[in-house]
């Protein structure tokens, strides 16, 4: 993007208006939620405001027409995914998604499926099969699975993470076996920034028929998100981290699997018969949103979607490659300083989490706040990666489609004031 282009754009985000203890904003907190511009905003009223009524089964226009809108915007992600309609679900957040793919599958392995058409047994796990996580997962892409193996007497596992912050591959190639019946795996760190490498990890999974869960929370914002590319089963994300509205979530889930696997909320306008002893379900996406479903927040969403289209994905990529860059150069040469993961050679989206010598996050964010600079503070929940890099918390900067390098050096110089501010010498540990 050139820089007349993020003027532009800065322009469409009202939030990046407003003065923070009397400094210009700057939201080096998008890795936690973006912010949102115009476009989303409108698409979200103007929809409550002219269009809201209840989906389907209505005889009357509105319905007709917030139907219409609703479906159009699952149309929207699906076209944005390279993937069809009937594989995009709804859900409240990434959180939701992940859930929804885990307890069904532990239903489809208590011997329930999810109707007459549906072949849930090809899915279930027992006692004895195994589940592989990551060991820097977000602990959305980690609890769901630890229950799920609670339920069903699977194990789970882990993908080490070795010392510069990368995943252990050596290690992935072990444990990825015949066992395996489920890997699931972020996208991108929202610790490190790190791209995980999925043409390594992917394959071993392919081989021994795993299915394969992609956490692209962190991604979906920052790169091209092609599941089917990825060779992916189910990838996640969230709408208010790619500029969308909080509330709602995407569940992509390969048409295969998701017609086979039962459902996760039980209800209304999920079903096809309904009788006082048992139900049949409709197929995907209706048998995965029961209730009434999100009706303005799947609109804000879809605009979400047409903003970063009108700059393509691949452009915001180049652009946020570049500021990665600029942010780890800057960060590295602070005294003190400490970024997790720096030595991982992966490629990595703007986000860095850093470790300041002798000064405690929480302290270091207050200090960056009181120049108008937001950033994020604690583990980021990702409890374990912390643990393993043997820190409790850390200090994270993520940037987003309207940041600046400008604004990444004001952080940068920020940081480096943190410890004389706090009395503390160069590379004098405390
Ligand atoms: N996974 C990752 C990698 C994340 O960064 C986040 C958000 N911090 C989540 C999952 C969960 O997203 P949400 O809270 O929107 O469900």
């Amino acid at each position: 993007l050139t820089s007349a282009e993020i003027e532009g754009i800065r322009a469409r985000f009202p939030i990046l208006r407003r003065e923070v203890h009397g400094h210009p904003l700057v939201y080096l907190d998008s890795a936690a939620t973006a912010q949102k511009p115009d476009s989303v905003i409108d698409a979200e009223s103007d929809f409550v405001r002219t269009s809201n009524a209840a989906v389907n089964r209505g005889a009357h226009f509105l319905a007709g027409e917030a139907t219409e809108a609703y479906e159009d915007a699952r149309d929207t992600i699906a076209r944005f995914l390279g993937v069809d309609d009937n594989e995009v679900v709804f859900t409240s957040h990434a959180t939701e998604a992940l859930n929804l793919v885990a307890y069904a599958l532990g239903t489809a392995s208590s011997g329930r499926g999810a109707g007459s058409h549906t072949d849930a047994a090809r899915f279930a796990l027992h006692e004895g099969d195994e589940i592989v996580v990551t060991e820097l997962e977000h602990h959305a892409n980690l609890i769901p699975w630890q229950e799920l193996a609670a339920r069903t007497g699977a194990t789970l596992r882990y993908i080490p993470v070795l010392d510069h912050g990368g995943l252990d591959l050596d290690a992935a190639a072990e444990i990825i076996g015949e066992r395996t019946r489920v890997l699931a795996v972020t996208h991108v760190s929202n610790v490190t920034g790190a791209v995980t490498p999925l043409d390594r990890l992917v394959p071993l999974a392919r081989a021994v028929g795993a299915l394969v869960v992609l956490d692209a929370c962190q991604s979906a914002p920052h790169l091209p998100l092609r599941p089917r590319e990825l060779d992916v089963d189910v990838a996640v994300f969230s709408g208010h981290k790619l500029y969308g509205p909080t509330g709602i979530g995407v569940l992509y889930g390969r048409a295969e699997l998701l017609d086979a696997l039962p459902p996760f909320l039980y209800g209304g306008s999920m079903i096809t018969t309904v009788t006082m002893d048992r139900a049949e379900y409709l197929p995907s996406p209706q048998r995965f949103e029961p209730g009434t479903p999100r009706l303005s927040q799947a609109v804000g969403l879809a605009a979400a979607v047409r903003f970063v289209e009108e700059f393509g994905m691949a452009r915001i990529a180049a652009t946020e490659h570049a500021l990665a860059a600029r942010l780890l150069d800057g960060l590295v040469r602070v005294p003190g300083v400490r970024m997790l993961g720096v030595d991982n050679p992966a490629p990595r989206v703007a986000l860095a989490s850093i470790v300041i010598d002798g000064v405690h996050a929480h302290d270091a964010g207050q200090v960056l706040d009181d120049r108008g600079i937001a950033a994020r503070v604690g583990h980021h929940c990702a409890q374990p990666l912390h643990r393993r890099f043997g820190v409790s918390a850390s200090l994270r900067l993520s940037a987003g489609i309207h940041t600046t390098p400008d604004e990444l050096d004001l952080a940068i110089d920020a940081v480096a004031g943190i410890r004389p501010f706090f009395g503390l010498g160069e590379g004098a540990g405390a």
